[in-house]
């Protein structure tokens, strides 16, 4: 017997047309890869190791002491806010209210969702760098709104912006710039000069800047600079961290916004209806690792500048062209030295050659061409890992 009604799924596709482009994250996709065939991953980012002992310490004190429980704040707990404007002052000299211009977010990404939620209408322009982070395409077209991208390039062994084509792409309809330093997956850190140039162009053409810096403890040559830092930023910049790459418990998803109250209470009022809130507990322990004294941050830099050039020297060694990163914990390559064209085929298929897992850069991508033979390689792993896996790397080339 025929069905009375047509199922639903008949009628037209279960996902929305916005995010018809967007199918499995890479992440998903290598992580599931290497877990399936055994493969050393070095492709989604996450530390080998776990951060501090006593901070999780404090997650588990805080748990079977009764703190963060029950639903904590909408805001985040009032340790946590106070701990994020006390990091800030100290590391940037930036002076944030606690209470009015800290946000705690379910890791970076529900921060980047709900800012690029708030502050878009459909159809203004999102300007971004690329290759950009997988999340931004998807949340840009969340918002209705529509990416365009500025292409960092290789260029004497590192990527460079244009600061002329990041210039011609604000056009009217830009609202807004969408920054990433230190940038992943290229591992760029824009320079102080390049930062003038941004927030010139910003206050010049009226721009608000959202700056993800989950990446601000991994600078390896000087200082990370927080573009809210510059002159006629601090009104019209989003600032957004997570505690995932510093401290090394990437699970947690503990992340923050600082910016001015107007901007916070924007990003506020999407934030309650994405989580609400989460992580309670972990929030405690986060804000006693953002006290942590300054040699545990310049530990944490040292020993990943010490794994950048392990891996770095092991890839050269392999036959990659390596494009050293200024910081971040990922190192970009081109595999044309070795015969290959295709980063996804690429990476498909190592795990079966040489049991590495590895991210295709051509899916961070709008130029499809510009990224194609790029493939990025995780360094935040124990040293005989990553000795492990340039040794086996090093058999492509024979
Ligand atoms: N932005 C960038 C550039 C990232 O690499 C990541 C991955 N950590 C995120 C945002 C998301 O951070 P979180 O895990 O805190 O959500
Ligand atoms: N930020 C991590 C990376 O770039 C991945 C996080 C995720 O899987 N969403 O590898």
């Amino acid at each position: 017997m025929a069905p009375m009604t047509a199922p639903v799924s008949s009628n037209r596709p279960f996902l929305n047309r916005r995010l018809a482009a967007f199918g499995t994250t890479i992440f998903a996709e290598m992580s599931a890869l290497a877990a399936r065939t055994g493969s050393i991953n070095l492709g989604q980012g996450f530390p080998d190791t776990d951060g501090p002992a006593r901070i999780a310490e404090a997650a588990s004190r805080a748990v079977l002491t009764g703190l963060g429980n029950q639903y904590p704040p909408g805001p985040g707990v009032p340790e946590l806010r106070a701990a994020v404007a006390a990091h800030q002052q100290r590391f940037y000299g930036l002076g944030y209210d606690p209470d009015s211009e800290v946000l705690v977010t379910a890791g970076a990404t529900e921060a980047i969702a709900a800012t690029l939620l708030a502050l878009l209408e459909p159809g203004d322009e999102v300007i971004a760098l690329e290759p950009f982070y997988d999340s931004y395409a998807a949340c840009i077209a969340m918002a209705g709104a529509a990416r365009v991208p500025v292409t960092l390039r290789p260029h004497a062994g590192a990527f460079t912006l244009d600061l002329d084509e990041l210039r011609a792409a604000v056009t009217p309809r830009t609202r807004l710039l969408l920054l990433n330093t230190p940038h992943n997956p290229t591992g760029t850190v824009l320079t102080p000069a390049e930062l003038t140039a941004i927030a010139e162009l910003a206050v010049e053409r009226d721009l608000l800047v959202v700056t993800d810096e989950v990446y601000e403890h991994l600078v390896f040559e000087g200082a990370h600079v927080p573009l809210a830092g510059l002159p006629g930023m601090r009104e019209r910049t989003v600032s957004i961290s997570s505690a995932g790459k510093t401290f090394s418990f990437t699970g947690w998803k503990v992340g923050w916004v600082t910016s001015t109250q107007a901007l916070v209470t924007a990003v506020r009022t999407v934030k309650q209806f994405l989580t609400y809130v989460s992580a309670g507990p972990f929030q405690y322990a986060v804000a006693e690792a953002l006290r942590l004294p300054d040699a545990f941050f310049d530990g944490l830099r040292a020993d990943l500048r010490r794994k950048r050039d392990l891996l770095g020297d092991g890839l050269r060694a392999a036959g990659f062209e390596v494009y050293q990163p200024q910081g971040t914990y990922f190192i970009t390559t081109d595999i044309t030295p070795l015969g290959e064209k295709d980063a996804h085929a690429f990476c498909r298929a190592l795990p079966e050659r040489c049991g590495v897992v590895a991210i295709p850069n051509s899916v961070f991508y709008d130029d499809k061409d510009a990224g194609r033979s790029q493939v990025r390689f995780a360094f935040c792993k124990e040293d005989h890992v990553l000795a492990e896996a340039t040794s086996r790397l090093r058999r492509l080339a024979s």
